[in-house]
């Protein structure tokens, strides 16, 4: 009898009666969306928790009803049981703190404390002698700290912990409040910002797809911009509507984010179906779903694209999948087949110019699914089965399980429920994020003209972050922006990044 699959397939109509098993409960009672990501088959983690109200796949009702049965049904996370946000700390009521073995404890509440090793602390001091303002740089010798370094004294004071370290030059270091919070390891206390809330879309996200006007992205004061790149950071893409059909505004519109990348298909791309290079997205053919430039170490961060012209024929809509959403699915339906995506690698290649032969580093390629290794969120989908090389690195126990499991993946991905279809038309531009969304297109006839271009990740990441410190600035910039010598050269030392 041949081997079976680990995982036998149901058939796919089962998709909206089984994502109800994605549903939790928030600790606030609030039913929440938990899309959970095991690192491993012994680490489950939370990789998104997104708030019930933004879930746009229309399953919403159904999920509401499963709530509290599949609360009751999954053991929390570890992640779910560390302690939750604390409010602001205020001048009537400090924290009580104190100075133990080798760590100084703070008493947040009655319940709450957070421990920092003295040598943790003396080497996160950010005052001028220890980190230069301006560069953003460490200037403390961490090696000179002795390694037994104990704090003379520690005072709660309104703007944070002050701690008088033994030195001749009596030196003082000050750590706002909100920034030991965000910086809690011992416990790690939950962070509530915005920008951890992203929304899982399937086919229903085509009521009302993410947009921005180009006159807002555009715009001087950088507000339309931020609204665009967040809707990136939410969705995984956004539409532009109303760009002029021109390769030279559509560039302009691309520079707005930040450098393009270039790659072996240029700088900027204006192209037909005329396999001017060798790839597939240079033909007439339908392309299911995929990332791009799987065979990279560092695939594209973002791709932007935008139909010129379409004359003499038809066909060639546009597919976009959520492989956040797919993977979220899969990892419901197919746990197993989760975790083999989650854990082999898959080679890759681009090889159809003589002059080119893309491979990553390391050859063995990246898994499918990439996950944070300390908080265990899925941050990249990495799939094109079309640039996939040869899978020699499985051992004979994992080949059908690995077929099996790319199977339940393409299930996932194929789904009408997950398949977003847009016919594009000339001004409206497309940005998405190739390490969350995969892209594809039906055939077509007749003569389209494309252009385009790549931005790299953390180009992107960048532009987003400084736009964020000025008009969503978090909890420890909201709060320290006003303390003496916390700003310089624009920027506040205090910033989480850092
Ligand atoms: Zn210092």
């Amino acid at each position: 009898m041949p081997a079976a699959s680990s995982f036998g397939l149901p058939p796919l109509l089962g998709v909206s009666q089984l994502i109800r098993a994605l549903s939790l409960l928030g600790r606030s009672g609030v039913p929440l969306v938990a899309v959970q990501s095991k690192v491993t088959r012994h680490h489950t983690r939370n990789i998104a928790r997104v708030p019930h109200s933004q879930i746009t796949n229309g399953l919403a009702a159904h999920l509401t009803r499963a709530a509290a049965s599949a609360a009751s049904l999954r053991p929390r996370s570890a992640t779910e049981d560390s302690i939750q946000p604390l409010p602001e700390v205020s001048p009537d009521a400090l924290p009580i703190v104190s100075i133990g073995d080798n760590k100084v404890a703070i008493g947040w509440d009655t319940r709450t404390w957070s421990r920092f090793h003295n040598i943790w602390l003396r080497d996160h001091c950010r005052c001028p002698k220890c980190f230069h303002a301006i560069t953003k740089q460490r200037l403390v010798n961490t090696f000179e700290i002795p390694h037994d370094i104990t704090p003379v004294t520690v005072q709660p004071k309104a703007e944070g912990l002050e701690v008088k370290w033994p030195s001749s030059d009596s030196h003082i270091s000050l750590y706002p409040w909100a920034w030991l919070q965000q910086h809690s390891y011992d416990p790690v206390i939950h962070k509530t910002d915005a920008e951890k809330d992203k929304v899982l879309w399937g086919k229903k996200i085509e009521k009302s797809p993410p947009t921005v006007t180009y006159e807002e992205a555009m715009s001087e004061d950088d507000r339309g911009l931020f609204k665009w790149l967040t809707n990136i950071d939410k969705f995984g893409f956004s539409l532009v509507q109303g760009v002029p059909p021109t390769p030279e505004a559509t560039e302009e519109l691309v520079e707005r984010i930040g450098f393009i990348r270039e790659t072996q298909y240029g700088r900027f791309w204006d192209f037909t179906s005329d396999l001017a290079k060798g790839d597939m997205a240079y033909t007439t053919i339908a392309l299911g779903a995929h990332t791009d430039t799987t065979y990279f170490t560092d695939p594209c961060g973002l791709q932007v694209f935008h139909l010129l012209s379409h004359t003499d024929g038809s066909g060639g809509a546009s597919l976009l999948v959520d492989g956040f959403y797919a993977a979220s699915i899969l990892k419901e339906l197919y746990p197993d087949a989760y975790d083999v995506l989650s854990n082999v690698r898959v080679p890759a290649h681009a090889a159809g110019e003589p002059s080119a032969l893309y491979r990553p580093s390391p050859p063995s390629g990246y898994p499918v699914l990439s996950h944070d290794p300390v908080s265990g969120e899925l941050t990249q989908v990495r799939w094109n089965n079309d640039d996939r090389s040869v899978m020699s690195h499985l051992g004979p126990q994992l080949v059908e399980e690995w077929y099996s499991a790319i199977r339940a993946w393409n299930e996932c991905l194929t789904s009408p429920d997950s398949e977003f279809w847009i016919q594009l038309q000339p001004g409206t531009a497309v940005v998405i994020d190739n390490h969350r969304v995969l892209h594809g297109r039906s055939a077509f006839d007749g003569k389209r003209r494309m252009c385009g271009a790549y931005v790299g990740v953390d180009e992107y990441r960048s532009k987003l972050a400084v736009l964020r410190e000025k008009f969503a600035p978090d909890a420890v910039l909201r709060t320290t922006n006003e303390l003496p010598m916390a700003v310089a050269n624009g920027r506040n030392i205090w910033n989480s990044a850092l």
